[in-house]
């Protein structure tokens, strides 16, 4: 058993439960801070932990997807909130959707019910400044926190808005349609792909772009997000020709199959370094997922693409992951302290499920003395948390997994179901391969804390 030492979890989200969770169950004592209901959240409506903020659910459990993928490393590594999940589940085909409210108390239940766990309803102003931390207080972090965090990893590293452009499977990129160049050829290189369009395209899409329907904005999200970062389809609202001066414009880029110039141009640009996955530039947006796709697949090029992210925007609190953590999600400049869940740019319920329970890992392994803890990076979280935690990781927003950020398999596989399948049991065999190699995590204790309720 590892030493006495007293852990803080400050927030009773996914994260922090998922992360009080691990260390109570592994018998380290735990303090784990709920400002609600107290404190009232501006998306939460309960006092109930691990509270659903919108949806009731945690996505496909289908293998063959990045989602699903994640609960196969969930599973493996006992991840108390999906078994909650699971105990809670509603019909929902593939998908794994809950019960809100079962879920919340089966995870309060779990929670309670271990002797080395204390639950404190109260809002935290101030970080420990002794003893492991795992802050998990989330997208919408109370303003009494944030200045402390914003202490830690400087005022520069941290911040309060999401506004995400979409991302786009590299493979699905007609190449017969984009050319590959850089403006007037600056750089050295063609790193960006083009998406070339005429006056009659780009007129079509414009139209399509100011009649598409938007996501409807709760007030808290409004107030300081459209001065920062315009919407794409906002510059198109201040006149038809305002993209083609702005994100669109084609000055400088020559169609390799005209010689000219073409009338606008949607740049695509790397987002990884494999080259798998591109971000469309300066389309930050606030459409609808289904009109993201429908319109989106009115730009040359991008007729059969597939969307790995959509774009977004919304208040959300998190912070600069490739320059300040570790791959156990500890502060660089302080390893006492790690993040978890939305605070570190990751996204989704499971996903922030997933990094509590990493950095609920992480902080065992250091309290017991044990090698530091690094996830396989050919499994979904941990290629998410590769990717979030790479320095080289530039413009960094918020992500959720997805095949996009796996290492590519060798050699090629062309089918995409198959490549999906491959990547699946690749990920499935690479995750228990890394619970059989840790004994020293204590992984199991899930079972034996929630007996037969699982
Ligand atoms: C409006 C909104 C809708 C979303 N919808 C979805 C969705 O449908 N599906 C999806 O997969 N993801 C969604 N997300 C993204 C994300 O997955 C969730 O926000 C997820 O709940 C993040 O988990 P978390 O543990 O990081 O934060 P949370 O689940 O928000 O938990 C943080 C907890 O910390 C508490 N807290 C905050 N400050 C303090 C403080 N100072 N002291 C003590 N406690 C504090 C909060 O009350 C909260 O309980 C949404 C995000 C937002 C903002």
């Amino acid at each position: 058993l590892p030493p006495t030492t007293h852990v803080t979890v400050i927030g009773g989200g996914l994260a922090g439960c998922e992360a009080a969770f691990q260390l109570a169950a592994r018998g380290v004592d735990v303090t784990l801070y709920e400002m609600r209901p107290a404190v009232e959240g501006p998306a939460h409506y309960t006092g109930d932990l691990a509270e659903l903020v919108c949806s009731n659910s945690f996505k496909s459990t289908d293998p063959g997807t990045a989602p699903g993928m994640l609960k196969t490393d969930l599973e493996a590594l006992g991840s108390v909130t999906l078994a909650c999940a699971r105990m809670a589940a509603v019909p929902a085909g593939t998908a794994l959707a809950v019960d809100r409210q079962a879920f919340s108390h089966a995870v309060e239940t779990a929670l309670v019910a271990l002797p080395h766990l204390t639950l404190v309803r109260r809002e935290v102003s101030d970080v420990p400044a002794e003893g492991p931390v795992i802050i998990a207080s989330g997208p919408l972090t109370s303003a009494a926190l944030e200045p402390a965090i914003s202490r830690l990893v400087g005022s520069d590293r941290l911040a309060f808005f999401d506004a995400a452009a979409p991302i786009v499977d590299a493979a699905t990129i007609d190449r017969a349609v984009c050319f590959a160049a850089s403006r007037y050829d600056k750089g050295g290189g063609a790193d960006y792909l083009n998406c070339p369009m005429d006056k009659a395209e780009y007129d079509a899409f414009i139209a399509a772009l100011l009649a598409a329907a938007r996501v409807n904005r709760r007030d808290f999200e409004t107030d300081d997000l459209f001065q920062a970062c315009q919407p794409v389809e906002e510059v198109a609202r201040r006149g038809a020709d305002a993209p083609r001066f702005g994100a669109l414009k084609p000055v400088g880029l020559t169609d390799p199959r005209t010689g000219r110039w073409p009338w606008a141009v949607v740049q695509l640009r790397p987002e990884d370094r494999a080259g798998a996955s591109y971000n469309l530039v300066g389309f930050q947006t606030n459409l609808t997922f289904p009109e993201q796709r429908r319109v989106f697949r009115m730009i040359p090029g991008l007729e059969n693409a597939e969307f790995l992210r959509f774009g977004v925007m919304h208040r959300n609190t998190f912070v600069d992951a490739p320059r300040l953590l570790t791959s156990d999600l500890a502060l660089r400049a302080d390893p006492r302290v790690r993040l978890a869940g939305q605070l570190t740019g990751t996204e989704g319920y499971m996903e922030a499920a997933a990094s509590g329970l990493l950095a609920a890992l992480g902080t065992y392994a250091a309290m017991t003395g044990a090698p530091a803890v690094a996830l396989p990076a050919d499994t979904a979280f941990g290629a998410l948390v590769a990717y979030a935690t790479d320095p080289e990781t530039a413009d960094y927003q918020p992500m959720h997994v997805n095949f996009g950020l796996l290492p590519a398999l060798e050699p090629h596989v062309r089918d995409k179901r198959a490549r999906h399948a491959a990547l699946a049991d690749r990920g499935a065999a690479s995750i228990r391969a890394f619970v059989a190699s840790r004994p020293d995590l204590a992984f199991g204790v899930l079972a034996a804390a929630m007996g037969d309720r699982s």
